[in-house]
């Protein structure tokens, strides 16, 4: 799986992750992301050992100016030893990793999906009311309606692909997108597309019947 991996997190949300300052519905994203990724559970295990390190020296004395770089030195030379987050331990034919079936109780067969139009489906995950998550179906071939974010959207593939503006994304990968990009995801001939996708804004949709739809699914 990881070999395959493109699209990865970025350093903002692996630190906050680390720091336990992301909103839940982004640690489930996050979390699910690392347990396909090694490349990225390496990267973690690097910030974890420099919050750990921050905190050890902040409890002893103020720190040396040069400090924090010394600090950063260690941390690249030890990268990837930590292997204490969650790894994929998923059953062979089982979507969902690990970190995903405990919130769903289950794997693929047992969301509960709600229509959202245009064939898409989705299924809202429960978590603090900060930020959204859900799970999303896109049928073979269909469009998510093209729109803007008002603030962070992450998008983690979990089967099939989508591709839009910027590339492609297959299962594994992840779509930061922020307020400056504006895209229409299209799921790939061939099979459903399931995605993860969890959002701490409300989209901003350019047509009219999406944005009207947008009052009774709280996408
Ligand atoms: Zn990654
Ligand atoms: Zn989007």
């Amino acid at each position: 799986m990881t070999k395959t991996i493109k699209h990865h997190l970025t350093d903002d949300l692996l630190m906050g992750y680390s720091a336990g300052t992301l909103p839940e519905a982004f640690n489930l994203v996050v979390a699910t992301h690392i347990s396909m990724c090694d490349e990225c559970r390496a990267r973690l295990a690097s910030f974890d050992a420099v919050g750990g390190e921050l905190v050890a020296k902040s409890e002893t004395v103020e720190m040396a100016e040069n400090s924090l770089t010394a600090v950063m030195e260690k941390i690249k030379a030890s990268a990837g030893i930590s292997e204490d987050r969650p790894k994929c331990v998923r059953a062979p034919n089982a979507v969902f990793p690990t970190p995903l079936q405990e919130y769903v109780a289950g794997d693929l067969d047992s969301v509960k999906w709600r229509r959202v139009g245009g064939g898409v489906s989705q299924a809202i995950l429960k978590t603090s009311s900060d930020a959204t998550v859900r799970l999303l179906r896109i049928p073979a071939g269909t469009a998510v309606p093209d729109h803007g974010h008002r603030g962070t959207e992450l998008t983690l593939v979990l089967q099939g692909a989508f591709v839009d503006e910027t590339d492609r994304f297959g299962a594994g990968d992840i779509e930061v997108a922020g307020e400056e990009l504006h895209h229409t995801p299209v799921a790939e001939a061939g099979m459903d597309c399931i995605c993860l996708s969890a959002t701490d804004a409300p989209l901003r949709f350019n047509g009219l019947l999406p944005r009207i739809a947008q009052r009774f699914v709280r996408i």
